[in-house]
């Protein structure tokens, strides 16, 4: 099997589980292509995947640079450093880790006009993750919606452990999609999707299950602290 065929015949594994699991509404699939090199994302999307994800801001701009004759949607899912938030801006289609006011404030002023996600940092998380406290999040809508960006979710990252605490912050995070009246929620990755997929996500980020193990990280990979990169 060549690379292409490799990588088709992983994502269609992972929708036939994901259509029996969720049969009535089964989440889209994000593939997360950070550190692999630009061919490998092209084959990628040779391969099917369509939505396409990136941590890094100058990564980013450079795949999304050399791609662009590819019909793709580009998801940010990184931490917004103030200076690169332009590059962001600049590529990104779906911008799903909204954490703070001023970086609303930033996307706004750059006229980023595509879709904003606010993500949820996990209870008990360190506070060098990413992401707002649940309690927060109605606050940083309102403040995110009064300047313009079209928020259309909540997105989250796990921590890593046991199925049942996993699956308690999924519910939460569904709930408060719900009470926001947001329709999309991003939770979900390698580890993870199948418990994801049943408690209602909408959207998956499989990077490892997709794609295999990443090639050796890059040296950039400490500044952007708080993004889960094993
Ligand atoms: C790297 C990453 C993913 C994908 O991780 P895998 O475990 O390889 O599927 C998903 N979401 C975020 C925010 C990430 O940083």
């Amino acid at each position: 099997m060549n690379l292409v065929e490799q990588l088709r015949e992983r994502r269609r594994a992972i929708e036939a589980e994901v259509a029996t699991l969720a049969p009535v509404r089964p989440p889209r699939i994000v593939c997360v292509t950070k550190t692999h090199p630009v061919e490998t994302v092209r084959a990628a999307v040779e391969a099917g995947n369509r939505e396409l994800g990136e941590n890094y801001a100058s990564e980013l701009a450079e795949k999304a640079a050399a791609l662009r004759d590819l019909d793709v949607r580009w998801h940010f899912i990184g931490h917004l450093q103030r200076r690169q938030i332009k590059q962001v801006s600049g590529a990104a289609s779906v911008v799903e880790t909204l954490s703070r006011v001023v970086e609303a404030e930033r996307l706004a002023a750059l006229g980023f006009d595509g879709e904003v996600f606010v993500q949820v940092a996990p209870p008990d998380a360190p506070a060098t993750r990413s992401g707002v406290p649940r309690e927060g999040a109605p606050e940083l809508v309102a403040a995110a919606r009064s300047l313009g960006l079209r928020v259309v979710g909540v997105m989250g990252v796990a921590l890593p452990g046991e199925e049942a605490p996993v699956r308690t912050f999924f519910r939460s995070l569904v709930a408060l999609a719900d009470e926001l009246e947001l329709p999309e929620r991003s939770f979900g990755m390698s580890a993870d999707w199948r418990w994801a997929t049943t408690e209602g996500a909408t959207i998956l980020r499989l990077g490892t299950a997709l794609l295999g193990p990443r090639p050796g990280s890059r040296a950039n990979l400490s500044a952007s602290e708080g993004v889960e990169v094993p």
